[in-house]
């Protein structure tokens, strides 16, 4: 079955700055689900003016991975619709953050940090971002760097928690450095920020960048996860240990 991604996109600079429309005619959101189609997957979007930002339960339920651009408007995102994302990611739908939306309400949640802070520059200069794990399934397939011609620059320190797998980290003209690819696991979820997208350059035109968003939907996709029971249990093989005291007897004991 194919991989059902929501592509989520604020779209707000689309259609208030021309310069934005011509690098993205369709909007960001547009673009993204069209080569993840062309790749097979069955694509929605959704927009934060839509009704429940376009991100009802019904389409959470009906989603493997969600995709988040952000930038202008992070605080006009509800937190009922916060709470509800993450807890579909804890129950196992990816979340893939690009670019800005490192400073979104869901990544600053699943961070549990506030990963707004880092530094910025908006001046077009290269990057160059590395891969630092080349076994890594989100960069299969690729070279062991990718460059991209004119971007902003986010520079270290970035305020996120130690990733669980560190994929990529950049290096920019004027001297900066940038973990540029973090995946991280919460819950049954796989999430997975990346950091190229600035809106005014046609960086998701891209075919490298377009190649790593494609891995990281695979990639985040929850497959067949294991039902898992939590709390008091029956042993699953016979215990022939013998045990004198109950926990609740040790702790009554500990009280004489
Ligand atoms: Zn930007």
């Amino acid at each position: 079955m194919a991989i059902r991604v929501t592509v989520w996109n604020e779209y707000l600079h689309e259609v208030e700055l021309q310069e934005v429309a011509d690098v993205y005619p369709k909007g960001i959101h547009g673009c993204i689900a069209d080569f993840l189609k062309e790749a097979g997957m069955e694509t929605r979007t959704a927009t934060l003016r839509e009704p429940e930002h376009g991100l009802s339960q019904e389409v959470l339920d009906q989603t493997d991975v969600l995709i988040w651009w952000g930038h202008m408007a992070h605080g006009e995102v509800e937190d009922e619709i916060v709470e509800r994302v993450h807890k579909r990611i804890l129950d196992g739908m990816g979340l893939i953050v690009l670019h800005s939306g490192h400073a979104s309400k869901i990544f600053r949640k699943v961070c549990g940090t506030n990963s707004g802070y880092l530094k910025w520059r908006e001046d077009g200069e290269k990057e160059i971002l590395w891969v630092v794990d080349p076994g890594h399934p989100i960069v299969d397939g690729l070279d062991e760097k990718i460059v991209i011609p004119h971007e902003e620059m986010y520079g270290e320190h970035f305020n996120i928690p130690q990733p669980d797998e560190l994929v990529f980290i950049s290096w920019f003209e004027g001297g900066e450095v940038f973990r540029s690819g973090c995946c991280y696991h919460r819950g049954k979820g796989k999430v997975f920020y990346f950091r190229p997208g600035h809106e005014v350059f046609p960086i998701y035109h891209q075919p490298e960048i377009q190649k790593v968003i494609i891995n990281a939907v695979k990639w985040a996709a929850p497959g067949n996860i294991p039902a898992v029971t939590y709390g008091n249990t029956q042993p699953v093989v016979e215990v022939k240990g013998e045990i004198k005291h109950t926990i609740g007897e040790l702790h009554q004991q500990k009280q004489e």
